[in-house]
């Protein structure tokens, strides 16, 4: 079967999920509640696994420093991060029916339109469930707000990314790395966005998971792209939509990358994909064009997925400037700057007399400290406090030699992996089918299970030492699963439909000699090996 072939639709792949507990529509009971998915007992191991592939690129192998920072935020978070002004949908509504729906996803082409053109296709178009004429275009916002303490209490949010959470921690995490540049900080965690249509099961949701790395490096000093990783292979599309199949040193070199981290970046997203299953002929990264691009990002590639529903984004690789740190720096109390490294030079500084203020000013000196906060202290600076004007005098205050360095702010590139939408893709990509033969074909380290331990039948003590068996196999680390219902074949069918790379059989023979047969799932080739051989080989 080709790479890049389309074996299953996505009602076949809603189906089994349901049927093999995988996962299903949240809140079924009370008619369920749109965008919203409950993970069963496969869904939540296969998950699992795929967040422990991730960790081990990103955290145990790339060296990431990794947070788990709070769902809800203040207010003012927000509105600096630029999420209450700007992070919203377009909405248009019926006027007759009353039904809601997304503007871009009205009109072909929409998701990369300007909200201007936008506004002027949605024009022409009516209502696709009643065909009356439809509102005016709205801005509608995606962040869930909700309000923090008792009484009317202060508003919050959910956070409608982990990425916030990385940005504000980043003078924290620059002196866990002892204060030196580049370093990532990384987050696996639930993102929250209020979709206006949330719909396709896991592809769009309103509560899901993100896995987000934030790279900070000195403007002056990018990372420059790796040996290891400049011949990686990689299918891109342009924005000028030019699709070319080149090595990522090629791009970069071509200038189709611009920028040396994001080219890294790119890399190893590919890499980390397709080491979970992703089969490389159905994954390419498409540049955005200027419309779909944030304001303040130079170059940004969505890592795509074909899948029966057309390419799904599953990964974003953004270069953010230094828009996220300048905005926190601007707005909170904190030093988000680092200093540029060879600009250091002694200054003459005027220092507050923190004694004779408070002795003159009493509990004003308090207020006059955090007002000469902003402004540069010298001789007869005049201040207002309390709508009082003072004027501090040579008297309150010393001079003072230091090292001083000029500030920037660092750069951010950013990869932005979200867990359920590659579980979907992983789940239709990896599906086989060979006549009544169905099967998922994800590597052992993305299979729900490593192994299915499997008696023969439930006699004759084959049963008890099965169970022997997979206390032993567990012991050692082994994911394995017990069955004893139906035959055998069955039961084969069963494990395959969820993908256990292994079965083992425990028949009389194993009684007897200590051996066992092993079946691998792709190949279904069965060996008679020993207890312990067999062992040795599932675990990984
Ligand atoms: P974004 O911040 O919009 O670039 O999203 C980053 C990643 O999060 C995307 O590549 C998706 O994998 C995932 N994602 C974003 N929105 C949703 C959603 N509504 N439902 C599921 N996954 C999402």
């Amino acid at each position: 079967m080709q790479d890049g072939e389309i074996r299953v639709d996505f009602q076949k792949v809603i189906a089994v999920a349901t049927k093999r507990g995988i996962f299903q529509p949240a809140f079924d009971a009370y008619g369920g509640l749109a965008g919203f998915l409950d993970y069963g007992p496969v869904g939540v191991r296969m998950r699992r696994r795929i967040l422990e592939m991730w960790r081990k690129h990103y955290v145990i192998n790339a060296g990431c420093l990794e947070l788990d920072g709070a769902l809800i935020g203040p207010e003012s978070m927000f509105q600096a991060s630029g999420h209450l002004g700007e992070f919203d949908d377009a909405l248009v509504d019926c006027k007759e029916c009353g039904k809601q729906f997304r503007a871009d996803h009205l009109v072909d082409g929409g998701e990369e339109m300007s909200r201007t053109e936008l506004a002027k296709k949605i024009i022409n178009i009516s209502c696709p469930s009643c065909s009356s004429p439809l509102s005016e275009m709205s801005a509608f916002n995606l962040m869930f707000s909700t309000s923090v303490g008792a009484g009317k209490g202060s508003p919050g949010y959910l956070r409608p990314e982990t990425a916030q959470s990385i940005f504000l921690a980043f003078p924290w995490l620059l002196r866990q790395n002892r204060g030196k540049l580049p370093f990532a900080g990384a987050q696996i965690g639930r993102s929250f966005r209020n979709e206006i249509s949330p719909r396709q099961g896991p592809l769009r949701m309103r509560e899901f998971t993100q896995m987000e790395v934030e790279h900070f490096f000195l403007p002056t000093n990018e990372p420059s792209l790796t040996m290891e990783l400049r011949n990686t292979k990689i299918t891109l599309l342009s924005a000028d939509g030019k699709e070319s199949q080149t090595t990522v040193g090629q791009a970069f070199d071509e200038e189709v990358v611009t920028s040396s981290l994001v080219a890294n970046h790119l890399a190893r997203a590919q890499n980390f994909l397709i080491s979970i299953g992703v089969p490389p002929g159905k994954l390419r990264f498409r540049q955005h064009g200027s419309n779909e691009m944030a304001h303040y990002s130079s170059d940004c590639w969505d890592g795509e997925i074909n899948t029966s529903l057309g390419w799904v984004e599953i990964v974003g690789v953004a270069h953010r400037g230094d828009y996220d740190l300048s905005a926190h720096g601007n707005a909170s109390s904190r030093e988000f700057r680092v200093p540029i490294p060879g600009t250091e030079k002694e200054i003459e500084l005027w220092k507050p007399d923190i004694g004779k203020l408070g002795k003159e000013f009493k509990g004003d000196a308090k207020l006059i400290l955090e007002a000469i906060k902003n402004v540069e202290l010298k001789p007869n600076t005049s201040l207002n406090i309390n709508g009082k004007d003072i004027v501090l005098s040579e008297d309150y205050m010393s001079q003072k030699t230091e090292r001083r360095s000029e500030m920037v702010y660092p750069n951010v590139v950013e990869p932005s992996f979200g867990l359920d939408r590659i579980l979907y893709c992983l789940l239709e990509s990896s599906w086989n089918i060979d006549g009544e033969r169905e099967w998922i074909s994800l590597p052992q380290d993305t299979s729900p299970y490593d192994l299915l331990v499997a008696p023969l039948m439930t006699k004759d003590g084959l049963d008890t030492k099965a169970h022997e068996i997979m206390k032993s196999a567990i012991d050692i680390g082994i994911d394995a699963y017990y069955d004893e219902a139906g035959s055998i074949g069955r039961r084969y069918a069963r494990a395959d439909e969820i993908g256990i790379f292994y079965s083992m059989t425990i028949d009389h023979q194993t009684l007897e000699d200590g051996t066992v047969t092993l079946r691998e799932r792709d190949s279904k080739n069965q060996s008679r090996v020993s207890l312990e051989d067999a062992l040795n080989q599932v675990r990984r």
